[in-house]
């Protein structure tokens, strides 16, 4: 079984050619091992990365472009396309850039399966179907900013916690942050100007009041019994910067319903305000990270007035105080799998046992990340990341379950 070339044309047609064989970076650029390979999921999105030259072990290409594969959520990437910028290359969006190559004209992917579920699945809304439920709900409570907000992103960004409020079922967001104490070199809600990206989102521009937070949860839980509302989205910024308003929104919450779980979604820089919702009632947290080492951690955050210590300090916390804690780890080949990176997350593990592991994707462009966090010095393999956790005794998965 070898691996045949995917590249595109300049205008972003798509071509198979077997005479060449493709190269893939996991840090270091080499050749895929097949056993590294599945065959492109449904849902696979298919992407030109423009004024990149593909790269073979024969040498780049003038004129065949790099392709990439999107994979859809449930899926674990474990190596990064290889290519050569041309000096006018635009820069890349925010996606999550996965390996792909051709076999016996099958699209095949450098990935594995790391959870599965239904909730998570895309939407099929029948015509009009998701506007009249926007509608109605917007009409029985048109004061509320909150669901103003959420209404935008289940139309632009087609955001599932934002459409599960509409929907009454599953995860439904509450988003409550419009700054942030971070300044992450792919954030989806915010851009500095001299990336020359747009943010794939606007972040919310308001502070949410405890009223509107509270109404729209406790309207979720009257109508789904094992729901969760979920405080932090890729909407804001960071929710622990407004912990009093979570705190006193939980605690209105908990005096009319007693069913579900209240989630918190957050980088877990704020250590007293992470206790201050604990204190009020919340259930469960998901705190996100890119690293367990210091240096990588700070040149992806770009932290302001808080480091790495302040996160694990919270996770360790949360844990102690006995909430279901998921890490939301922000995976990329070459760093995730970097010898010392699961060194240091093993370590972690077997010192503060959380209950899962979300192997996200990192949705950015490799090239600009490893000029921020720099090469491995030593890369395992992004499957050996992934066994590492399980070998701590700790789940794996892509998305946030109850139980
Ligand atoms: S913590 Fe979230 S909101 Fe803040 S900069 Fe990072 S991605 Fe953006």
């Amino acid at each position: 079984m070898s691996a045949g070339l995917v590249y595109c044309d300049r205008d972003g047609r798509i071509y198979y050619d077997d005479r060449y064989e493709p190269l893939a970076d996991g840090g270091v650029v080499r050749e895929v091992e097949a056993d590294e390979l599945i065959p492109a999921p449904p849902g696979t999105l298919e992407m030109i990365l423009p004024g990149r030259r593909a790269r073979t072990t024969r040498g780049s290409l003038r004129g065949k472009y790099a392709f990439a594969a999107i994979l859809p959520a449930g899926y674990t990437r474990l190596l990064v396309p290889a290519y050569e910028s041309e000096g006018d290359a635009p820069a890349l969006p925010l996606f999550g850039y996965t390996f792909a190559c051709a076999i016996d004209d099958e699209l095949y992917v450098a990935a594995m399966k790391t959870d599965e579920s239904e909730d998570w699945q895309p939407r099929y809304f029948a015509e009009g179907e998701l506007e009249t439920l926007l509608d109605r709900r917007i009409a029985a409570d048109p004061a509320n900013r909150v669901l103003a907000q959420v209404a935008l992103c289940s139309r632009e960004y087609g955001c599932f916690t934002a459409q599960n409020v509409f929907l009454e079922r599953g995860e439904a967001a509450l988003p409550v942050s419009p700054k942030c104490n971070a300044r992450c070199v792919g954030c989806i809600s915010e851009q500095e100007p001299e990336s020359g990206l747009e943010s794939p989102q606007a972040r919310i521009a308001f502070e949410t009041s405890v009223d509107e937070l509270a109404r729209i949860a406790i309207h979720h839980l009257e109508r789904v019994e094992e729901g969760i509302v979920s405080f932090g989205q890729g909407c804001e910024g960071e929710p622990l910067l407004r912990s009093i308003t979570i705190a006193k929104a939980i605690e209105r919450i908990r005096a009319s319903r007693t069913n579900g779980t209240i989630n918190l979604n957050t980088n877990g820089s704020v250590t007293g305000g992470l206790e201050r919702c604990i204190d009020a009632g919340l259930q469960a947290v998901r705190v996100s990270l890119n690293s367990f080492r210091p240096h990588a951690y700070a040149a992806y955050y770009r932290p302001i007035g808080y480091d790495l210590d302040d996160v694990l300090a919270s996770i360790r916390l949360a844990v102690q105080r006995g909430l279901r804690v998921s890490l939301n780890l922000l995976t990329h080949p070459g760093v995730t799998d970097d010898a010392q990176e699961i060194d240091a997350m093993t370590a972690f593990l077997r010192e503060v046992p959380v209950a899962m592991i979300q192997t996200r994707t990192l949705n950015i462009d490799p090239a600009w990340y490893f000029d921020a966090v720099g090469r491995p010095r030593e890369p395992l393999g992004m499957r050996r990341a992934v066994a590492a956790i399980r070998d701590a005794r700790v789940a794996v998965g892509n998305f946030t379950h109850t139980h």
